[in-house]
């Protein structure tokens, strides 16, 4: 039961569901959602909505504190990378994942760890 965890969402345990309903018998309250995982906003919330009423409140915060953009940026040759693969469907065969410079059409070929790594680039600059 550890690694449950509550739906971030400050107004989860308004919304009516049976689920939520927790409680001994006779004390029953509508509770904050727990689950082992959940599919929203990384895994923080129950649902959309949850999500939306956390942005609602919080996002102009969030934005601020971690930095408003304020000029605009610009796409260029050097920032044009993305990642992309082709389906091969022979099971043989694995799929082929590649940078793809968007601005140059430029492949480079991408082992499969190195595509699902979420951090790994070759962008430079923004
Ligand atoms: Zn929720």
């Amino acid at each position: 039961m550890s690694d449950l965890k509550f739906c971030q969402g400050p107004a989860c345990h308004t919304y009516f569901t049976q689920d939520r309903v927790k409680g001994p018998q006779g004390h029953k309250t509508n509770q904050t959602r727990r689950r082992s995982s959940m599919y929203y906003g990384n895994g923080n919330f129950c649902d959309m909505r949850c999500q939306n009423d956390w942005f609602d409140k919080y996002g102009t915060q969030a934005v601020n504190y971690f930095g408003r953009t304020t000029e605009a940026k610009h796409l260029t040759e050097d920032n044009a990378w993305r990642k992309d693969y082709e389906w091969r469907s022979d099971i043989d065969e694995p799929h082929r994942h590649y940078f793809l410079n968007t601005i140059t059409k430029e492949r480079r070929p991408l082992t499969e760890a190195q595509y699902n790594d979420t951090s790994y680039t070759i962008n430079t600059g923004e």
